[in-house]
């Protein structure tokens, strides 16, 4: 079907290994089958989960016996800060992401998330951080879906993804510029332990709101440094009070 000459990878292997070497790899990182605790950092080598004691290794529901190594339940983190740093390596993408600092609606009417009330208190809020223009302005959205569309299956994972408000309007909403940065197991919601299986990305945020990285801007040809604040969380009423640890909003 393709060419002899082609150079398309034939392994998954070799998929994976070529995005590994772009630093768009992701983290396994193993979890509570409760949602009580993320085994990382100082629960790393734990076996079980400190608070429910659960373990940390599926059971063998015959026999009863430990499958030490194959883990419960596994989160999926996509890292942000290398992916956000390299869209500034590519040049029409570092142009996009300045469309906010130039492009503010003068009539008062609201085109774009940085015509909003929040945006603009932001601004007036923080001022260190609109004066750079390459700083980055993200919304996060938490849903759920159900990984091969089976409609008859119950199993759901749940996805959360990072949208970039730097860019137009036609820009920012599009597919290939919405960012997965975490998928949640399921089978079943995560309910109110869902601030659990944030912590890898809110660390990142974090960072990138105080300290910020150092990255390489393709087309001023310098190094800056980068960060990017957090807008506004978008989800539905269910989703609402998970985010917000509110069981009795549900
Ligand atoms: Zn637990």
């Amino acid at each position: 079907m393709l060419p002899k000459d082609n150079v398309l990878h034939t392994s998954t292997y070799d998929v994976k290994k070529l995005l590994k070497s772009f630093d768009m790899g992701y983290q396994k990182i193993h979890a509570c089958v409760n949602d009580c605790c993320l085994f990382r950092k100082n629960l790393k080598k734990a076996e079980s989960c400190p608070k429910c004691k659960a373990s940390r290794w599926k059971t063998n529901m015959h026999t009863g016996e430990v499958k030490k190594g194959v883990p419960n339940k596994v989160l999926r983190y996509f890292p942000i800060i290398p992916r956000l740093k390299r869209m500034f390596r590519t040049e029409s993408l570092a142009k996009d992401l300045r469309w906010h600092f130039s492009n503010r609606s003068s009539d008062g009417k609201l085109r774009h998330p940085v015509d909003s009330v929040t945006w603009v208190s932001m601004d007036a809020t923080y001022p260190s951080f609109p004066a750079e223009q390459r700083n980055l302005w993200l919304g996060h959205s938490t849903d759920v879906f159900n990984p091969f569309n089976m409609k008859t299956s119950r199993y759901s994972s749940w996805a959360v993804l990072l949208v970039n408000y730097n860019m137009a309007p036609d820009l920012c909403m599009k597919e290939e510029n919405i960012m997965l940065s975490l998928l949640i197991p399921g089978p079943h919601q995560p309910c109110n332990n869902i601030n659990v299986y944030l912590e890898p990305l809110i660390e990142d945020l974090n960072h990138l709101w105080t300290k910020g990285e150092l990255t390489y801007d393709v087309v001023s040809k310098t190094t800056f440094t980068l960060r990017a604040m957090l807008l506004w969380t978008i989800s539905d009423f269910l989703m609402i009070g998970f985010v917000c640890g509110v069981k009795d909003m549900i």
